[in-house]
């Protein structure tokens, strides 16, 4: 059975390119990158070189690239040195939506007796100004925001965030983790973003490494203390194949930005603009004109995510639901949640992230496909009725 794989924003295939690149250090090439000798640094040189095609990517310096072990690492390293190197500020501003990486750590902050401002959103996703404004105060260390969410894809206007932020002292990162490869990044523009955060994953290279971009003069405390790697700012031997490989990854990234722009954005426009017009009681979440060009989350009302994903998954579909079965509960996402999507929504929301690997092809199987699953799971549903196609009770 073919894949058709539409959950890019959960993890991506690693480019052939990439692995080609990485296959020599798991091999010959496995001399320690920091060793004296040239046998070692060879693969040293090897890693300079990808931190320059990763500054590239972002439009910054080769020294303001550090490498970690993916997202969450570099969103934690971000917040927690920022709280480190400003010990009498106790207040982090973030957002309703963040993924887990930055929520998880907000809540525990908030255990560890820091004061932890989630921004809220509206029903499109949108990031309440007059309310992130009024968060900032003289006890605020960071504002950490992403750049683009990774379950409806939209934007958050960072620049404009992290500029309101540096005009009250405030260091200001974005985990772009989403953002990174998808949409054009320049840090070198006159940019008041002290931090941000990618992952290799996310952009065609393995998973298990990660980047955090600091900005030079940014006063950094490193999470991982031991060693002089990263010029002592996050200790531990290199992971040199990987490194290697998100080089590449980021210079094709670069290369292919402008089809992810166009030809991806075309696919993602037309999947979404065929299913709603073949799926009655359908609705796009998230505003759709400030988006990753390559995401789309779609509720169907009155039909169970989970439902729709394992019915999909028969037929090869690989995509993601806005609900997570934990602790036995069916609960909606938090995203889904804070913009306020109801309940018999939020249950049935998927969400399609496509990327270059996609094709024409891949998109009008699920245009075929999906219709007649959901007409066959509402026709199961207690809540579903068919003549009027409205949903007549909405619980919880
Ligand atoms: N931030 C965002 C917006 C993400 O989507 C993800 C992964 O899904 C992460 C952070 C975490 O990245 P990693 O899986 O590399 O830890």
């Amino acid at each position: 059975m073919r894949t058709i794989y539409l959950d890019n924003n959960a993890t991506t295939r690693v480019a052939p390119e990439v692995l080609e690149a990485m296959i020599p250090y798991f091999g010959d090439l496995y001399g320690n990158p920091s060793s004296a000798h040239s046998f070692g640094g060879q693969v040293g040189r090897k890693i300079g070189e990808a931190r320059e095609k990763v500054a590239a990517l972002i439009g910054a310096d080769p020294g303001e690239i550090l490498f970690t072990s993916c997202g969450t690492e570099s969103d934690n390293a971000a917040v927690l040195s920022a709280l480190s190197t400003q010990e009498g500020k106790r207040h982090v501003v973030t957002s309703r939506v963040e993924h887990p990486a930055i929520k998880g750590l907000g809540l525990h902050l908030s255990q560890k007796g820091y004061r932890v401002t989630e921004v809220p959103v509206n029903r499109d996703g949108i990031l309440d100004m007059d309310f992130y404004e009024k968060s900032l105060t003289p006890d605020t260390a960071v504002v950490s925001l992403m750049w683009a969410n990774n379950e409806t894809g939209v934007l958050f206007p960072v620049e404009e965030a992290a500029e309101m932020a540096k005009q009250r002292g405030i260091l200001f990162h974005t985990d772009a983790v989403q953002a990174g490869g998808k949409i054009p990044i320049d840090m070198k523009k006159k940019s008041a973003i002290s931090m941000l955060s990618l992952s290799g994953h996310k952009l065609h290279a393995p998973k298990g490494i990660g980047v955090l971009y600091v900005r030079k003069g940014t006063r950094f405390s490193p999470l991982i203390i031991g060693g002089h790697q990263e010029k002592g700012r996050r200790g531990g031997t290199e992971n040199s194949a990987s490194i290697i490989g998100l080089g590449v990854a980021c210079e094709l990234a670069l290369r292919r930005m402008e089809e992810e722009n166009t030809r991806v954005k075309s696919m993602r426009d037309r999947l979404e603009a065929e299913l709603l017009a073949r799926i009655p009681k359908s609705k796009i979440n998230g505003a759709p004109s400030n988006r990753l060009p390559n995401t789309t989350n779609i509720s169907f009302e009155s039909v169970e995510g989970e439902a729709i994903l394992l019915m999909m998954d028969e037929l090869g579909i690989c995509a993601s639901s806005g609900s997570a079965c934990t602790s036995g509960s069916l609960q909606p996402s938090h995203v889904l949640r804070a913009m306020g999507v109801p309940f018999t929504m939020a249950h049935g929301s998927i969400r399609f992230s496509l990327s270059v690997y996609n094709t024409d092809e891949d998109v009008d199987f699920i245009v075929r496909e999906l219709p007649p699953i959901i007409e066959k799971l509402r026709s199961m549903s207690p809540f579903w009725t068919p003549e009027v196609g409205v949903c007549a009770t909405a619980a919880g």
